[in-house]
């Protein structure tokens, strides 16, 4: 899948043709003088990137033959600025990514693997379902790892500009791959976002976290597991900060009329504490020895009608490779299936998916009403749900600060706009 996914301004694009266009014009020969304007903005940010990598170190002539030749994938552009009409619930993504087959696959690929990924179990103390289950979701067992030439696709998110620190961190990060002879240009593939090999480590995430782990002295994520699942196990050991002997989310249910729905993703509490106020493990048997006295947060994905979930330490862990809710719930919940697990005791709430107009219409209700200033970019994050807490105390709702489709009805409705506010999106019907 494509990790770190970012969402900008269209503006780029909009006052340029793409360079497909500009290569078929380019084809068909002379014509009107004309100067693409990508041309220029691509031109200039190469020249200014090859003079920021020299004071890199880098050698010049090095990084000029490395992006000779380059120019914008547009496909680049169209992922990164990809905003999804209708979000689907949550659960419709766990039900595709936590799947009866790809629960059976992980179990054999876990079971096939034990020759070579107990001795890396082992070393670092992260589970085998765990570094199995990211193995599933980044690239279905290493076969779906991306074939975008990294280089390009850094050099055309710097270019662009939003991200572009970020893309010229990384680009810098996958040149020194290149000239250290670890990979060849070949080799350095990977999502349009430059998540690259079977467990998608970005370059500066290679250049950092990334092991031999089959011992042939070199380190290969592409065409080793063993190697890819080291790198892992260690990328979550040292800069995710695992805990051994502790789970990552526990299913919970409420039992406790006029529970505070506030404290959802907020304070952390001992399990004792949780138990106290009425929430605890949906599983009766007792805790697991690793998880009684480790702080926890309550998560609950699709509010309190559904289930809850204890996020540990190590589901913040998971998190540090993509830093996602339904991410890390996925890999989470994944591994307990394969370890022998059963699913969820209680069972998602019904929604529908939500669209694009009435998700940023929620944001112009709270922000109508008081109680949101943020952007209005539809996302509905953490600002998002803060805020509609708050309007759910006004309306003493319980405050989860899940924004299901009925609740944006009534939000609208309480700012005064029940009308869609985007009178050419048609409103969602209800699902079948
Ligand atoms: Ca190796």
């Amino acid at each position: 899948m494509d990790r770190r996914a970012f969402l900008f301004s269209t503006a780029w694009l909009a006052v340029a043709p793409t360079p497909n266009m500009v290569q078929t014009a380019a084809q068909l020969g002379p014509g009107p003088a004309y100067a693409p304007p990508e041309d220029t903005v691509f031109g200039a940010w190469k020249a200014a990137f090859i003079d920021k990598a020299a004071a890199h170190d880098l050698a010049r002539d090095q990084v000029t033959a490395a992006l000779a030749g380059v120019i914008p994938d547009t496909h680049v552009i169209a992922q990164d600025q990809r905003q999804p009409e209708f979000s689907k619930p949550i659960s419709a993504y766990l039900d595709a990514t936590v799947s009866s087959s790809r629960v059976r696959d992980g179990q054999s690929h876990l079971a096939a693997a034990r020759p070579w990924l107990d001795p890396i179990i082992d070393r670092y103390q992260v589970p085998g379902e765990i570094l199995v289950s990211i193995w599933a979701v980044e690239s279905a067992f290493g076969q779906t790892q991306g074939s975008d030439d990294v280089i390009r696709s850094m050099a055309t998110l710097a270019a662009e500009g939003r991200r572009q620190a970020f893309a010229e961190d990384e680009l810098i990060g996958a040149l020194r791959i290149l000239f250290s002879g670890e990979a060849t240009r070949a080799q350095l593939t990977g999502s349009w976002a430059g998540a690259m090999g079977q467990t998608q480590f970005t370059p500066l995430d290679y250049l950092a976290y990334a092991v031999d782990g089959d011992g042939d002295g070199k380190r290969d994520i592409w065409g080793s597991s063993a190697d890819a699942l080291a790198s892992t196990a260690n990328f979550l050991t040292k800069k995710a900060h695992w805990q051994p002997e502790q789970s990552a989310q526990m299913e919970v249910a409420v039992h406790a009329a006029g529970f505070d729905y506030a404290l959802v993703e907020g304070p952390s509490k001992l399990p004792s504490e949780w138990a106290a106020l009425g929430v605890r493990p949906a599983d009766p048997r007792p805790l697991p020895e690793g998880d009684r006295d480790v702080a926890c947060s309550l998560i609950m994905p699709m509010g309190w009608q559904g289930p809850g979930f204890f996020a540990f330490p190590n589901h913040m862990a998971i998190r540090a490779y993509n830093n996602s809710t339904s991410y890390a719930l996925a890999v989470g919940l994944l591994a307990d299936r394969i370890a022998g697990g059963g699913p969820l005791v209680q069972a998602w709430p019904v929604d529908q998916p939500i669209s694009l107009a009435d998700r940023i219409a929620a944001q112009q209700a709270l922000t109508a009403l008081g109680y949101y200033s943020g952007g209005m970019d539809g996302l509905l994050g953490s600002g998002s749900r803060k805020a509609a807490r708050q309007w759910q105390i006004s309306q003493n709702l319980p405050a989860d600060g899940y924004l299901s489709y009925a609740l944006i009805q009534r939000l609208k409705a309480t700012a005064g706009m029940a009308a869609p506010s985007n009178p050419t999106i048609t409103p969602v019907a209800p699902a079948g």
